[in-house]
């Protein structure tokens, strides 16, 4: 990732790919107190397009706000940054990574003044899993790590330290044969998946859990939007494991899967063992919705150029 050509945002000004670098002392290196962001760019008939800019912007200043860290940058700079990542590196598509980390003013736990850092980096990253997996949909395990309980760590944040917990569950579930992990809470409901929040159709009937340890998902609330408007009735809800095993359809949803069917969860097949229909009506909407082919939803879509 970083011997490649292109330019980075880092506080505030452009620097080449490869210079864009930190050093080894810097705080949130050590003690993972930071916050990103997950945003994607789509090619649309007006050229690149950011979906949900600023929505995403909107969690990253939250998620700053919550771990205590003073944002040096303006929300319209934020955004500026991100469109001006994906038009000076040339591309039509896009996955976007801002961050907000600590710099290696001090160290130890109780160092102050340390100064707080912005980067945005842009690059192409077309599909988080095999392009098939959106059809036939993906085995996943129910991971033996806990995820977050809402007063150990922050929840609402996107948190950089929050993603060990991802990791752990995530490498289990892949070592194990399947290709994403569900994370439950700590009281054995279930929460989301190591980057995504989950969905399950049952009769009719969409369920996602209450956003109590679960991320407040971006594509959560376009598919709740959706659902919405296709008159679809959704319950968010605990939900447990065997709930997931007898639904109809289920899938995860994220700023990187995108809308991903769930075939098997522990062994047990959902449904058909297939992308179901109602799922591949959300998909299809989502990705129209992206590419800008949903004009009720153009609001949803910043060009990158001009
Ligand atoms: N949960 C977790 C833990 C995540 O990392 C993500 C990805 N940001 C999501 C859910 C989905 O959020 P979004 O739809 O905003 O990408």
């Amino acid at each position: 990732m970083a011997d490649r050509d292109g330019v980075i945002w880092m506080d505030g000004e452009m620097v080449p790919w490869r210079e864009a670098k930190t050093h080894v002392l810097t705080h949130t290196l050590h003690y993972g107190l930071g916050c990103f962001e997950g945003v994607r760019a789509y090619s649309t008939a007006n050229g690149p397009a950011i979906f949900r800019l600023k929505e995403h912007t909107d969690r990253l200043f939250r998620s700053a706000h919550i771990l205590n860290m003073k944002m040096p940058f303006s929300k319209d700079e934020i955004n500026e940054a991100q469109r001006a990542a994906v038009r000076e590196n040339n591309l039509d598509e896009a996955y976007l990574r801002p961050m907000v980390f600590l710099g290696s003013e001090g160290m130890g736990l109780r160092a102050d003044n340390l100064k707080v850092h912005v980067m945005v980096a842009a690059w192409s990253w077309p599909s988080y899993m095999s392009p098939e997996a959106k059809e036939v949909g993906i085995k996943v395990r129910t991971s033996s790590y806990t995820r977050h309980h809402v007063n150990i760590t922050m929840c609402k944040a996107k948190a950089n330290g929050n993603y060990i917990n991802s990791m752990l569950a995530l490498n289990e579930a892949i070592a194990s044969g399947c290709e994403e992990a569900l994370l439950l809470d700590n009281e054995g409901y279930v929460a989301e998946g190591s980057g995504e929040n989950i969905f399950i159709l049952r009769d009719g009937v969409l369920h996602t859990p209450e956003l109590t340890s679960c991320l407040e998902g971006i594509t959560r609330q376009t598919i709740l939007d959706f659902a919405r408007e296709l008159g679809i009735p959704v319950k968010e809800r605990r939900i447990t494991r065997d709930e997931v095993y007898i639904a109809d359809e289920a899938f995860f949803t994220g700023t990187a899967a995108e809308v991903l069917p769930i075939r098997e969860l522990d062994g047990r097949v959902i449904g058909e063992g297939k992308r179901g229909p109602v799922t591949e009506k959300l998909q299809a909407m989502y990705f129209d919705a992206v590419k800008g082919k949903l004009p009720e939803h153009a609001g949803w879509l910043t060009p990158t150029n001009g």
